[in-house]
């Protein structure tokens, strides 16, 4: 029998060989497409839906490449041809919610919002907050470890995951983590599997770690700078004098100026660059005077609000800026992160990149965390040479300033042949060994985060 045919006769009509379907599965939303269509889409429902496919692919050494929304930037979820796609995302359950314990236990496929939408009326919420919560699913914010905008303050899946559930490749169920607050019985395999991005096993649970709703109000602060360096120079001064926002959003001159165009605001002064920072709790009004202070005190022109709806609106700016960009043309979205001292100098980098391939590279930044979101936009579908280019020059100037290639994007298919560049070759080769004692077939996700490199 063939591998479609193993598959339908034991999961039935799960079993999706639809081609438009097919080609959907060829690519996320990082504009990336897999060469060829893949096999078939199993739709699995229930962890023994997941099981018999992993049992399959094992017997016929086929690839797996699991999939979860579809939102991912790094092509992790793309799959090709010869590759069985496992979907996760009919898997929705939420099976317990506890308030006394913090914790939610759900399946992988509940996207982000739907699942803060339940835990709200118990006074509770899962704080990653990636800007695609309505879109992304659960498992796939844990297999890529997500962040957002609430980070710095809140954390991201890394800090909110107190166990997983795992199928390995060869069908068999982990249950790693635990219930309770601490726990330190033998590795810690739950935060090896966060961010794993569909190489380790399939994510079938979650016990999630919850916090109850923020109370007290949330004061916004915007201020404006005569360029980006001083904006990033302001924000850094922000967490140097200790006060912890819960937001704090830089946006360059580039950036301000197409979601100015986009909504129809505006146009900024050139070069114009802002920051747009929320405090909460019941600290939150005093919380804001201080960031203000700070803010003029670094050449910033600031305006604090205490009215939450406005709140919103200043920060629907920020939130504009993916559509911003998609007006533009196709865009690469980089995601290199460096410590939040060192941003002033990344800004510097960025300039110097752009003048160097005379590019326009349109830049926001999670400031609060150290975390740029470089835009590159370009015609067509693949980024051209000098794009990638460009792009090599950014994630060696990150890492050369301490940072990382990528703060919460994950590697998937688009940066793996910078992996080793930022691990070195011992580390690069050790981890790899790591996947192949949960994979030793090597069928999940083969070609992502670790593929063969010069
Ligand atoms: C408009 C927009 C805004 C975004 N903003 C943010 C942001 O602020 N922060 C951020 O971190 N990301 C952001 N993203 C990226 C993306 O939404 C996240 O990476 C998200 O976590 C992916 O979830 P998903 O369900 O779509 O996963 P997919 O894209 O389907 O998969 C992503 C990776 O996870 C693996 N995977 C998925 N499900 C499972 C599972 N059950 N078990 C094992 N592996 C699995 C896949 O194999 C793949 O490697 C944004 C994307 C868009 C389009």
């Amino acid at each position: 029998m063939t591998v479609i045919e193993q598959l339908r006769t034991a999961l039935g009509d799960i079993v999706d060989t639809d081609p438009v379907a097919l080609e959907t599965a060829r690519s996320d939303r990082s504009g990336h497409a897999a060469p060829g269509a893949p096999l078939a889409i199993v739709h699995a429902q229930t962890v023994e839906h997941v099981q018999q496919v992993c049992r399959i692919a094992t017997a016929t050494h086929t690839p797996i490449v699991v999939r979860g929304a579809g939102t991912g930037l790094a092509g992790g979820a793309n799959a090709g041809a010869g590759e069985i796609v496992l979907s996760t995302a009919r898997m929705t359950a939420v099976h317990e919610i506890r308030a006394d314990d913090l914790l939610a236990v759900v399946e992988p496929g509940i996207l982000n919002a739907d699942l803060n939408e339940l835990l709200a009326p118990h006074g509770l919420w899962w704080a990653p907050d990636p800007a695609s919560r309505s879109i992304s699913t659960v498992g796939g914010n844990i297999a890529t470890g997500a962040g957002g905008l609430l980070c710095a303050k809140y954390g991201v899946v890394r800090d909110a995951v107190l166990g997983i559930d795992l199928v390995l490749a060869d069908g068999r169920l982990l249950r790693l983590g635990h219930r309770s607050v601490k726990g330190v019985t033998g590795l810690d395999l739950t935060s090896l599997a966060i961010g794993s991005e569909g190489t380790l096993g399939v994510i079938v649970g979650a016990t999630l770690k919850l916090r109850r709703l923020v109370e007290g109000t949330t004061c916004t602060v915007t201020a404006t700078f005569s360029g980006v360096r001083a904006a990033a120079a302001a924000s850094a001064a922000v967490t140097a004098a200790g006060i912890q926002p819960a937001i704090m959003e830089l946006m360059d001159a580039a950036s301000l100026a197409a979601v100015a165009a986009l909504l129809d605001l505006p146009a900024p002064p050139t070069g114009t660059a802002q920051l747009t920072i929320q405090t909460d709790g019941p600290a939150a009004v005093a919380e804001a005077d201080a960031v203000a202070a700070v803010l003029a005190a670094n050449e910033g022109a600031v305006q604090v609000s205490h009215d939450r709806e406005e709140g919103e609106r200043l920060l629907a700016i920020r939130r504009s800026m993916h559509p911003a960009m998609a007006a533009l043309g196709t865009t690469l979205i980089e995601d290199v992160s460096v410590p939040r001292s060192a941003m002033p100098a990344m800004f510097d980098e960025i300039a110097r990149i752009e003048r160097e391939y005379a590019l326009t590279i349109p830049t926001v930044a999670h400031a609060g965390d150290g975390n740029l979101h470089p835009n590159f936009i370009f015609e067509g579908s693949v980024p051209p040479p000098h794009v990638w280019a460009a792009a090599d020059e950014l994630f060696r100037s990150a890492i050369a300033l301490g940072g990382t290639l990528t703060g919460e994007h994950g590697i998937g298919v688009l940066k793996s042949r910078w992996l080793a560049d930022e691990l070195g070759e011992d580390q690069w080769a050790i981890q790899r060994e790591i996947t192949r004692v949960f994979d030793p077939l090597g069928i999940l996700n083969p070609g992502k985060v670790f593929a063969d490199h010069a």
